[in-house]
């Protein structure tokens, strides 16, 4: 047992050395990726869902590796992250999703709202109030055009991140809290922040089957007549099927987003959705 010990324990020091390996190199090619150009913004729509109408989307960032190829946010955002990285990429992201409210206020007269991805790391930077604040008053967007997703983790020291929304809040920006039900949560907190948006996460949503012998949904549901009585708003994300529609309208949720829809697409491929 002594030898096989030391054998998993190679092995896994092994595995260790070549993951971070890899994410050194990767964080080398991510800090040099802004400037090559190589990220790009995909945007999924957001319906509302009495009207059937696309009123938003939602940022989300894809990078083209040269040699690798398109590498998932779910990789290089950790490292992003832990390389702080994420404050240079995370100012792009907010100066080029103002730029494209712009753009498509001018191209459809229409005033989508877009959502933006925090991470923690970015939260809790001290000048990105004013970053936000620049990137509005220099394109001329109006600040309900813009809503920050923040997750429940940025949320754990309440004193602080009440202070940091509140001024998010004084610039006129929206806040979504996004992958609702999977973190830390205490309910009550909800009360004290000024959230405009609850996302229920995908987890919950793939649970709706109404196919099923058994009862499903019933995280969905809770969340959405609670929301209701906390006054906010309630996005599904994940959305997939007709079924999971149906069940979220029933529950009189008001906005989804998800494949059922359209995929997060690129600038260009999102025209049809704009007529
Ligand atoms: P998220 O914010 O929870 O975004 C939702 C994820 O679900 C996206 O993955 C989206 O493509 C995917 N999705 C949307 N609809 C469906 C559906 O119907 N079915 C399924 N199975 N998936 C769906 P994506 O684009 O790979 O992004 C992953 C995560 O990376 C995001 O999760 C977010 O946490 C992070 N991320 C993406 N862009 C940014 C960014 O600009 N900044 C920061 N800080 N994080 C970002
Ligand atoms: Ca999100
Ligand atoms: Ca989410
Ligand atoms: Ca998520």
């Amino acid at each position: 047992a002594k030898i096989e010990g030391r054998n998993n324990y190679q092995f896994y020091n092994a595995e260790l050395d070549r993951k971070l390996t890899e994410n050194v190199r990767l964080e080398n090619d991510l800090r040099k990726a802004l400037e090559r150009d190589e990220l790009q913004i995909h945007y999924q729509p957001i319906v509302e869902l009495t009207e059937k109408k696309m009123v938003g989307l939602e940022a989300l960032l894809r990078w083209e590796h040269p040699t690798l190829g398109f590498i998932s946010p779910y990789d290089f955002i950790p490292i992003a992250e832990e390389s702080g990285l994420i404050v240079p990429i995370g100012e792009w992201v907010i100066k080029s999703v103002c730029q494209q409210i712009i753009a498509w206020e001018k191209e459809t007269s229409n005033k989508y709202s877009v959502s933006v991805n925090l991470s923690i790391r970015q939260f809790y930077q001290s000048n990105l109030v004013q970053v936000i604040s620049e990137s509005i008053k220099e394109t001329g967007i109006d600040p309900s055009q813009l809503t920050l997703e923040i997750t429940e983790s940025m949320t754990m020291d309440v004193n602080k991140a009440t202070i940091i929304l509140f001024d998010f809040k004084s610039l006129g920006v929206n806040i979504s809290m996004d992958d609702f039900g999977t973190g830390y949560s205490s309910l009550s907190h909800l009360q004290v922040f000024p959230i405009d948006f609850l996302k229920i996460d995908q987890s919950f949503i793939r649970e709706i089957n109404t196919k099923s012998e058994k009862r499903t949904g019933i995280i969905a549901a809770t969340i959405l007549a609670m929301a209701q009585n906390l006054g906010l708003k309630v996005i599904a994300e994940g959305v997939e099927t007709k079924e999971q529609l149906q069940f979220l309208e029933e529950h009189g949720c008001n906005y989804a987003q998800g494949y059922y829809f359209s995929k997060p697409q690129p600038v260009e491929m999102l025209k049809e959705y704009m007529k």
